[in-house]
């Protein structure tokens, strides 16, 4: 199968893979918390607007065990990458273009479903992007955690249905893997994800093509990412405007006892210490 991946990402992933151990999604933690979904009708129609109203309030950060809020971030460009995309192949995003002093924050998989990251995502008014698989984010409490997730204005992508190395798969296989995660998610979010993310950032030309038929405007990798306690990159060994930090939806289990908003709280000290702040993805891309 021929890759249509630059030989340079060839690395990147393999040390993506084993700096993140992108999870196989199989063993989703069951919390049994069984906790209330929210209006899934209300969120899916605006997540949007919500974000740039809310300020951050200084206390709710300390109870997080951060010194002080996020920066505001500067106003979104007027033209998103992807808004001229009129399908076929999508644009591959590995950083987004800008100057400002911003990052994304995405997080994978979907197998642990901590209720604490919810009165933190709450309280620290975080954007975020999620990218999910369905085999991990149904696992436990299924979907209605991450509904809750949406209803605060941070965006739901396609991860494929069981987070295969799509470079293994043959073209119709990864059709089945992408396009039944944009049904599923359709279904459950009532719209088709613009973005994607191919597990351990492996992908070809196939991919790209099963992306596309399924209405998939952009496919989005990484640069940096989030360990345990601070960050790795793949280049210049710190942030740079415009990267996207992969995270994964983990608990003590994959963190070695740390909690999952424990590693959030060292995500965002570092974004601090380095004098950026967090854009929503999708006021980008
Ligand atoms: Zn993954």
């Amino acid at each position: 199968m021929r890759g249509s991946a630059p030989l340079a990402l060839v690395p990147l992933c393999a040390a993506a893979l084993l700096l993140s151990g992108c999870s196989s999604g199989s063993d989703g933690k069951k919390d049994g918390s069984g906790g209330t979904a929210t209006g899934t009708a209300k969120a899916a129609e605006q997540p949007k607007e919500k974000r740039s109203a809310a300020t951050p309030d200084p206390a709710a950060y300390r109870r997080w065990g951060l010194d002080k809020p996020l920066a505001p971030p500067p106003a979104p460009p007027g033209t998103r990458l992807t808004e001229h995309h009129k399908g076929g192949t999508p644009q591959i995003v590995r950083r987004v273009p800008t100057k400002d002093k911003v990052v994304f924050l995405t997080f994978d998989d979907g197998a642990e479903k901590d209720p604490a990251f919810l009165r933190m995502a709450k309280d620290l008014k975080l954007p975020f992007s999620m990218f999910l698989t369905d085999s991990a984010a149904r696992a436990g409490r299924g979907y209605g955690y991450f509904d809750e997730l949406r209803a605060l204005g941070n965006g739901v992508h396609n991860h494929t249905l069981t987070h295969p190395n799509l470079r293994t798969l043959s073209a119709e296989a990864q059709k089945r893997e992408i396009c039944g995660q944009q049904e599923t998610l359709k279904k459950r979010f009532g719209k088709r994800p613009e973005l994607f993310r191919p597990p351990y950032g492996n992908y070809n030309d196939a991919t790209l093509a099963a992306a596309g038929s399924c209405g998939v405007k952009a496919v989005v990798l990484w640069e940096a990412t989030m360990q345990i306690n601070d960050m790795r990159y793949a280049e210049a060994g710190k942030l740079r405007p415009g990267d996207i930090v992969l995270a994964h939806f983990r608990g003590p289990a994959e963190l070695k006892g740390t909690t999952m908003t424990q590693m959030v709280a060292n995500m965002v000290r570092s974004v601090q210490r380095q004098g950026f702040t967090v854009a929503r993805l999708e006021d980008y891309v």
